[in-house]
């Protein structure tokens, strides 16, 4: 295809990863932002071996592995029972795979930076509100009325509440969480590359995510979040920090000294989640991206890795179309089935970590978590986790990054 003039609006992970690859094919694109300035929203989350391949594949690998910790282990206790019901080790697949923690803004920075290098114009306090196509190309509405066109394609990386994405059956989950960055240190008793979390039934979950330094040179943190009922939170904010603290105490006292520096309920951030599927992510000149296409609980943590899979896919979907709708087709096909494993099963595993259901933790703590330590249960959890249980683009050729260093690695490549 000859250079198009691209819109994409949202500068989250999908829309900033889809900018550079598109503009790296030679498109002219443009950002759209409701933010006065760019920023990251949210907490710590974990980089797969899928999302570090996309990074990888931007040439971005190198600085983000500078910004985050290696996580090596998933590892879950009950509450009181002291049972292990969760222990997902990446080295139960051969080879040097890890994922990365990283705070928000760590993301956020590498892929912002690259962004400005690259010269992509970003306008920033224009909120979009609607699209529709005029004279065969895509035009866009903002918040004050101002129609901007004309655009070959305009790409909907506006996340989980975006204006331009079709109405389909939607459900908001109950249990949300609360999420703080903490500071952390070696000596706070926590492992530095394991996720550790604590349940209580399904009604209870904490968890600690160490997360490295968010830039060379800093303190290192940690991402503490701990569920709560999306109808709890006025009252938890009403209740204060001190009846909050003792909550926690009571379900996992060694937590308690990371959260220190909490002094108040607006020091941490609740956070709701809804779960659809596209089945069809893109319309006339228009592709969703990211969680506008597909949004879920983070229950399996793959949010924002497969927000960089689908601008990977919409580039390789680009690179080989002769025309957008050839393109867009092609990038549903690249994405389908991962997309739709991935939905079904954080919409499987979710009840059973964060619910009201009283038989769903019994199953997990008795039956689910003893099958799960059996060999090859084991490599196949890993394998789930870290996005790989099926080519994540399809037919489209993917290297999924390999983040252990040195001896510790490769030993056994897995290349789609
Ligand atoms: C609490 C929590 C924990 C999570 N943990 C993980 C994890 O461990 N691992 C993981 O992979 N994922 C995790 N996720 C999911 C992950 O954050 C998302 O899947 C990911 O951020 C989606 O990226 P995105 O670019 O599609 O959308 P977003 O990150 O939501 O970005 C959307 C962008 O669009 C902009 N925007 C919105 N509306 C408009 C508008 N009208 N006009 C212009 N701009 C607009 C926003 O300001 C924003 O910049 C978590 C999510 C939450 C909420």
């Amino acid at each position: 295809m000859s250079p198009l003039k691209i819109a994409i609006c949202g500068c989250g992970p999908a829309g900033l990863a889809a900018a550079l690859f598109l503009a790296r094919q030679g498109h002219s694109v443009q950002f759209f932002e409701r933010f006065d300035a760019p920023r990251p929203v949210g907490s710590g989350l974990i980089l797969q071996p899928t999302g570090l391949g996309v990074l990888s594949a931007l040439g971005l690998a190198e600085e983000i592995m500078q910004r985050g910790a290696i996580i090596e282990r998933l590892f879950g206790r009950a509450h009181p029972s002291g049972r292990v019901v969760l222990d997902v080790r990446y080295a139960a697949m051969a080879g040097g795979w890890a994922g990365l923690a990283v705070h928000r803004a760590a993301l956020f920075d590498v892929l912002h930076e690259a962004v400005n290098t690259a010269g992509i114009p970003i306008r920033t306090s224009t909120a979009v509100t609607a699209s529709k196509v005029a004279l065969g190309r895509r035009e866009i509405a903002t918040e004050s009325g101002e129609i901007i066109g004309a655009f070959d394609l305009v790409v909907d990386a506006m996340g989980a509440r975006s204006p331009l994405r079709p109405q389909v059956a939607t459900s908001v989950l109950t249990y949300g969480a609360l999420w703080a960055n903490v500071p952390f240190t070696e000596n706070s008793g926590f492992a530095a590359n394991a996720l550790e979390q604590r349940y209580f039934h399904a009604s209870r979950m904490a968890g600690v995510l160490p997360t490295g330094a968010r830039e060379p040179g800093a303190a290192p943190q940690a991402a503490f979040f701990w569920s709560i009922r999306r109808g709890d939170v006025a009252r938890w904010r009403d209740n204060g920090i001190a009846r909050w603290k003792d909550e926690v105490g009571a379900l996992w006292p060694e937590c308690l000294p990371l959260l220190e520096h909490l002094r108040s309920p607006d020091d941490l951030t609740p956070a709701h989640y809804e779960h659809f599927t596209l089945l069809r992510p893109y319309d006339d000149h228009l592709a969703h991206v990211g969680d506008s296409a597909h949004s879920t609980s983070p229950q399996l943590g793959q949010g924002a890795n497969m927000a960089l899979l689908d601008a990977m896919a919409l580039a390789l979907a680009m690179e080989n179309a002769r025309n957008v709708p050839e393109a867009l087709n092609h990038y549903a096909d690249l994405r389908r089935w991962h997309v739709r494993l991935f939905q079904w099963a954080s919409a499987a595993f979710t009840p059973f970590y964060q619910s009201d259901n009283v038989i769903l933790p019994i199953v997990r703590d008795r039956i689910a978590a003893p099958l799960s330590r059996l060999p090859l249960a084991d490599a196949l959890l890993a394998r789930l986790v870290s996005g790989l249980t099926v080519p994540p683009l399809g037919s489209g050729r993917f290297v999924p990054f390999q983040a252990l260093p040195g001896d510790r690695a490769v030993t056994q490549q897995i290349s789609y």
